[in-house]
């Protein structure tokens, strides 16, 4: 038995959940998953239902779940409450209290929509990132932090970007390994002319490199990869970065694939159990409108999938259905294109 443990959260996170689950529950029948589903919240939902964005019974429910699917959280709704009970806080939490280190963003352009890429066709197409975030450390979570008055009566702020060498030694694992089942290439990116903590995780990245003599790195100033990004993305094959570097340029990335709304991650911790979710934020703009694109979460049904189950043939059935819907010019709002037609959750 494949037990997950469903997380809608908020805004347009209910609507992209429920199309999720019905084609997580078609892979369930057609390949024999053995799937169960168990639901919660977490966000604002969590919030208004527990008083807290994490609940303890929640947190708990996770940690014996084998998977989590996640929608998105977050919403003016919650602006003006407590900070350390925004909904955002719970999904760092939930992040942490797992261990999930390991964040995979792919950026894959998918050939029907081309058209909608911010770059030229000719610069982007079969284009095929996967970036690989580290996700529990760095300046994020950093101690000490800190917003004070200086006696001169300037107000004054700082935050600390702590890496420890097994931390910058497990995501290169992570990495390297996704490498070898790609195409052998992996570039680094820090800011080691600058920073400490980025001389630190070039050396263990060089150290973790002699396990993979087969796999061809390099090393690049993150100002540098943003600008390369845009300028010759298909240079790119997987990227491994930190916490922060790596939450610019996956979303940088996005852009080049067309639509946020089209971009799946994984967040493993040391074995393979996984949190999974889209890559876009739950979108209030456009929130009960039933017009969101589902696709992100449900090619993040597809990581859950290959990732933390080995279930290779449905992860595969379920990107190539992806597919089969763009080929036959189904597109909801945000990857409209002249001659398609479209669609939403609601009709
Ligand atoms: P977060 O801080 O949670 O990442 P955000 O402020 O970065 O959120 P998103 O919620 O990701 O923002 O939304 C950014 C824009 O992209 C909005 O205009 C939103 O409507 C649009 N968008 C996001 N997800 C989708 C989707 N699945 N389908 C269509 N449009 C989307
Ligand atoms: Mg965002």
């Amino acid at each position: 038995m494949k037990n997950i443990l469903i997380l809608p959260g908020d805004g347009i996170g209910p609507e992209i959940m429920a199309e999720a689950v019905k084609v997580l529950n078609v892979a369930n029948d057609k390949f024999d998953l053995g799937v169960e589903l168990s639901h919660d919240d977490l966000g604002g939902a969590a919030y208004d239902r527990y008083g807290v964005p994490l609940a303890d019974e929640t947190l708990e429910r996770a940690r014996v779940a084998d998977a989590i699917l996640l929608g998105a959280v977050g919403g003016p709704k919650w602006d003006t409450i407590d900070p350390a009970l925004r909904p955002e806080r719970g999904l760092l939490k939930i992040r942490s209290q797992l261990g999930l280190f390991g964040n995979l963003r792919p950026a894959l352009l998918y050939p029907q929509l081309a058209a909608a890429s911010t770059l030229k066709p000719e610069v982007v197409s079969g284009l095929d990132i996967l970036i690989v975030r580290e996700l529990t450390g760095g300046i994020y979570f950093g101690q000490p932090r800190e917003r004070k008055v200086l006696d001169n009566g300037e107000r004054m702020a700082y935050d600390t970007l702590p890496y420890s060498e097994s931390e910058v030694r497990r995501i290169a694992k992570v990495a390297f390994d996704m490498a070898m089942v790609r195409n052998k290439k992996l570039c680094s990116v820090d800011k080691a002319n600058v920073l400490a903590s980025s001389q630190l995780w070039r050396e263990v990245v060089e150290e973790v490199a002699r396990d993979y003599p087969e796999v061809e790195l390099s090393h690049m100033y993150v100002d540098n990869a943003a600008m390369q990004l845009v300028r010759a993305p298909k240079q790119f094959d997987v990227i491994v970065t930190d916490n922060m570097f790596g939450d610019i340029l996956s979303d940088q990335a996005s852009m080049l694939t067309g639509s946020i709304g089209m971009l799946p991650s994984a967040s493993l911790d040391a074995g393979n159990k996984g949190m999974y979710e889209p890559c876009h934020g739950s979108a209030p703009d456009i929130a009960g409108q039933g017009v969101a694109n589902p696709l992100a979460t449900i090619l993040s049904v597809s990581m859950m999938l290959r990732y933390s189950f080995n279930e290779v043939a449905a992860a595969d059935a379920i990107e190539q259905a992806v597919s089969l819907v763009l080929d036959q010019g189904l597109r909801t709002g945000d990857i409209m294109a002249e001659g398609c037609q479209k669609v939403g959750t609601v009709q």
